[in-house]
């Protein structure tokens, strides 16, 4: 085996999206040596796609808006199952975390009198998204790396050398998180151009991978989307929490064929935009469910009046969570009442001065107008829902965000679950990403920094986790039966499972049909091959993502078939309510052989274990905040007693 380069690091962030990057801002900033892994182009992650805004209970357009209101909501979008603690900091936080990036050189849109802007969005009470046009994850990250530089720059300052206390490591991907008896002590990762293999040792490591929008066919996620953090955590022996709720985003793009599932962001209809049927219709009406009947619009004129007034009226449906908008267009365009390419309609053109809508959506004006050839401020668009982003995840400490059972190990950002519950508002997850990527970097600094000795990186388990690495250039020869696969191939498969039966609507078959797929793929990937050598080879890359993606669907199938409800972004068509007796049930998702070792078990069976546990009941003081009627709606009988 070749020598594998080695660093040392106090503190290794893998992932430089929005939650990464404030991660490694932390702890570089607590003193502690710190180094950025990406898999992307720095500056290129995910968060670049987000859109909208970025949720801060700041009032400045409403000045009735306060952390309790925004914890409220958030609460109610998630329907109760979030991790109640996180939900409070996060309501707390998020509001500094936004002047911090305007400190740092962000600019949002402006209020007429100067402020911050913040627009409506669906589940919040009040316009709460601070934005740049429709272009903020862009602004979030270019502020991110801004900070980074600076403080390289000092770095350089004081020690001749830019990269000495923060580095940044792009298009590198790590596929193993090394670890000494239980504690982290490395990751093992490839450069992706020249497929050299290295090693970053820390006593601490920093899981902010983003999400496993690539694991569904019609997705609005970006490439990267393979679930790898949450399956490193996974292998290294820690929990995936409640992996069965997965966002579907109601509006997507869903023609021509080559854009489908490209995002159509939810400011269109904070805006003012408008779901029609193919009846021309204002369907969302019939679609408000009880538990939140009070608290939306009933009639199209009340719902338009809210954009002018929203102290005397209420919201109109358009701007329900998610979830239910999601559901409501799935069962309009099943009734016969969609689109002509399998969607609805959601117009602007005739709720909006065409200037105005260039202004306030300029990204979405220019991707319908390239890709679609539509003028949005002349005709409807064709929208349907799309995988979007999973509520699911690694398995964290409120307060700390340091992994379940894992020393030295923390998450942020997508790839933690807990936050949202079964459902995310818009908005929420950029002020996620940046109240939790700080307190991940804080407290992985303290941690690093806090150990008596440094954890020891054995060789052998280099060794594995480079021969894990080659396997798909061997695979053929060693013997598994049967022809070669095409990387390619299996993911297609897989995403095509995934989509068709543990999608949107699920049923119990469906699901069981779905794990057996996954069963046979497994067996198939172990022959996923590849030709050629390891300098930059999307093929082989295509076959270490396949490990991943197959772990992490499992964990959503497995999960899906057991909570035997709907709730959020979970829905069951042979369990179509809520049921108050799994509102305090987590799910949580383990490998089945806790040694992390794959290659020894049979891919056939199953390779992950799931275990149900009881949530922490919900502080009391928490609690008031909340009309009895409406805890009614939500809580077990046990619960609302005590
Ligand atoms: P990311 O930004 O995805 O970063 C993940 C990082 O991990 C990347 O750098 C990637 O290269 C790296 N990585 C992954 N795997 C590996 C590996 N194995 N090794 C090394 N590096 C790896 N949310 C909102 O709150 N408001 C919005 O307006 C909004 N709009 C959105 C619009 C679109 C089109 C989409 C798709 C999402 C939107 N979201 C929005 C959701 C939000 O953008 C994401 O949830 C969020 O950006 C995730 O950030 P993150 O830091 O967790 O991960």
């Amino acid at each position: 085996m070749s020598v594998v380069d080695r660093q040392e690091w106090d503190v290794v962030v893998v992932g430089a999206g929005g939650a990464g990057l404030r991660a490694a801002i932390e702890a570089r900033e607590r003193g502690a040596r710190t180094a950025v892994i990406c898999k992307s182009l720095f500056g290129k992650a995910h968060t670049v796609m987000a859109e909208g805004g970025i949720a801060a209970a700041m009032a400045n357009v409403n000045e009735h808006d306060n952390w309790q209101v925004h914890f409220r909501d958030t609460l109610r979008g998630g329907k109760f199952l979030n991790q109640w603690r996180m939900a409070e900091l996060h309501a707390q936080e998020a509001p500094d975390r936004v002047w911090e990036l305007e400190t740092w050189g962000a600019l949002f849109d402006r209020t007429k009198d100067g402020k911050i802007s913040q627009r409506n969005f669906g589940g919040h009470e009040y316009p709460r998204l601070a934005h740049v046009g429709d272009r903020t994850g862009l602004e979030l990250i270019r502020t991110l790396q801004q900070k980074i530089v600076a403080l390289q720059q000092e770095d350089m300052k004081e020690t001749g050398d830019y990269e000495s206390r923060l580095k940044v490591f792009q298009e590198c991907t790590v596929t193993r998180i090394l670890k000494d008896g239980e504690r982290v002590s490395a990751v093992f990762a490839y450069d992706r151009e020249s497929g050299r293999f290295f090693v970053l040792e820390a006593p601490a490591v920093v899981v902010a991978t983003g999400g496993i929008g690539k694991s569904f066919k019609v997705t609005s996620n970006s490439w990267e989307y393979t679930g790898d953090g949450h399956a490193l955590a996974l292998l290294a022996g820690a929990p995936l929490l409640n992996m069965e709720f997965v966002q579907f985003h109601p509006t997507g793009m869903v023609w021509p064929p080559s854009v489908k599932g490209i995002l159509v962001t939810e400011s269109v209809r904070g805006d003012g935009g408008v779901l029609r049927n193919s009846e021309g219709k204002r369907f969302m009406f019939d679609y408000i469910p009880d538990v939140f009947k009070e608290k939306y619009a009933e009639s199209e004129e009340e719902g338009d009046r809210w954009y002018e007034d929203p102290d005397h009226n209420r919201r109109p449906p358009e701007l329900l969570p998610r979830d239910e908008v999601a559901r409501a267009i799935n069962s309009e365009v099943k009734a016969g009442r969609g689109s002509p390419h399998g969607g609805v309609f959601l117009d602007v053109s005739t709720r909006m001065p065409a200037e105005v809508i260039r202004r306030r959506l300029p990204s979405m004006y220019h991707q319908f107008k390239e890709l679609a050839d539509v003028d949005i401020t002349a005709e409807a668009m064709e929208v349907g829902p799309t995988c979007h982003y999973v509520m699911g995840g690694i398995a964290v400490d409120s307060d700390t965000a340091a992994a379940r059972g894992v020393p030295g190990l923390f998450a942020a950002g997508e790839v933690a679950g807990g936050m949202h519950g079964s459902n995310r508002l818009g908005g929420n997850s950029l002020s996620d990403l940046l109240v939790f990527g700080r307190r991940a970097g804080w407290h992985a600094a303290e941690y690093a920094m806090g150990v008596a000795e440094r954890p020891e990186v054995a060789e052998a388990q280099v060794n594995t986790a480079a021969a894990e690495a080659l396997r798909p250039f061997s695979a053929e020869t060693e013997g598994e039966a049967g022809p070669p696969e095409n990387p390619y191939t299996l993911h297609q498969e897989l995403q095509q499972t995934m989509n068709d039966l543990v999608g949107i609507i699920r049923r119990e078959g469906e699901m069981e049909q779905a794990l057996q797929k996954l069963a046979e793929l497994r067996v198939r990937a172990r022959r996923a091959g590849v030709e050629g050598h390891r300098q930059f080879n999307p093929g082989w890359h295509l076959a270490l993502d396949l490990r991943n993606m197959l772990l992490v669907s499992e964990c959503v199938a497995r999960a899906a078939l057991e909570r035997t409800e709907s709730r959020g972004g979970h829905t069951r068509e042979d369990h179509p309510t809520m049921d108050r007796a799994w509102r305090n049930a987590n799910l949580l998702c383990a490998l089945a052989d806790p040694t992390g070792g794959l290659a020894a078990t049979d891919p056939a069976r199953g390779q992950i274990r799931l275990t149900r546990e009881t949530t922490d009941p919900i502080r009391p003081d928490l609690l008031a905040l909340f009309e009895k009627e409406e805890l009614v709606k939500y809580l077990a009988e046990e619960e609302l007693y005590e």
